[in-house]
């Protein structure tokens, strides 16, 4: 049985007192529900973020990273960094990433390495743009950012793995995927999984459906046997709008 993991990536959003406010928020509102949760503030404030929920079931995480360890990188963050200040997650991947700041299936291969060597867990993202969608490539285009996403990872780190279906089209747009295309993608990413691994590991790995998941569009889309959680941009940033997601869960 896959525990229902619900994680909010805040994007580039808040200031460090809002940041705060928020985490603080969720901090009280989350009752002993058996799921896990996690917040995704921007680097800045990811320290004041893990003081406020230090000690909660809520584990956070950074947006981004980079997989050298240290050096003349200027404007990146390690691995080893975030491992230092208690950082538990860390999201790769994501399409914002891929599609408006360039980053390719190897470079986010390099970033789920080096956070399985350092020990913070990564949320591994995938998803199909609408164009690719509308020619019937979703498949295709899913099958190369899982095969080239996990070139040379072992099944036993796929443990710490979550890989979060993010359809481009539904990411921010209010255009959420129906719970049947959610299925679809989350089965075939599984079936995918098989393939590279084995049953035990399709099994186990966790898929999060993530593209304008709000309170009222959760219940349906979590119902769904391979859906196994959410990753929540807009709706991370209210109390009451992410509670209603978990509550949902
Ligand atoms: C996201 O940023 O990963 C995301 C899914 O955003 P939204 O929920 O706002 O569509």
């Amino acid at each position: 049985m896959r525990k229902k993991f619900i994680a909010g990536n805040w994007k580039m959003n808040l200031n460090t007192a809002d940041a705060v406010t928020l985490a603080t928020g969720l901090k009280n509102a989350l009752g002993t529900a058996d799921i896990d949760v996690a917040i995704c503030p921007t680097m800045v404030q990811l320290t004041s973020v893990i003081n406020v929920v230090n000690g909660s079931p809520i584990g956070v995480g950074a947006q981004n990273v980079y997989f050298e360890n240290n050096g003349a990188f200027t404007g990146e963050t390690s691995i080893a960094m975030l491992k230092d200040i208690a950082c538990d997650y860390v999201i790769i991947g994501h399409s914002e990433r891929r599609h408006v700041l360039g980053e390719c299936n190897e470079t986010i291969n390099k970033k789920i390495k080096a956070a399985l060597a350092g020990d913070v867990k990564p949320i591994f993202c995938i998803g199909e743009l609408l164009e690719e969608r509308e020619a019937a490539q979703t498949d295709a285009v899913l099958k190369t950012q899982i095969t080239k996403g996990l070139k040379d990872i072992s099944a036993e780190d796929m443990a710490n793995i979550t890989i979060a279906y993010e359809p481009v089209w539904a990411i921010g747009t209010g255009k959420v995927a129906s719970p049947e295309q959610a299925q679809a993608a989350h089965a075939f990413t599984r079936e995918t999984i098989k393939a590279l691994y084995n049953d035990t590991v399709a099994a186990n790995v966790r898929i999060q459906y993530g593209g304008s998941v709000k309170p009222d569009n959760a219940a349906t889309l979590l119902s769904q046997p391979d859906v196994d959680g959410a990753l929540v941009g807009g709706a991370s940033l209210k109390v009451e709008d992410f509670m209603g997601i978990i509550n949902n869960a």
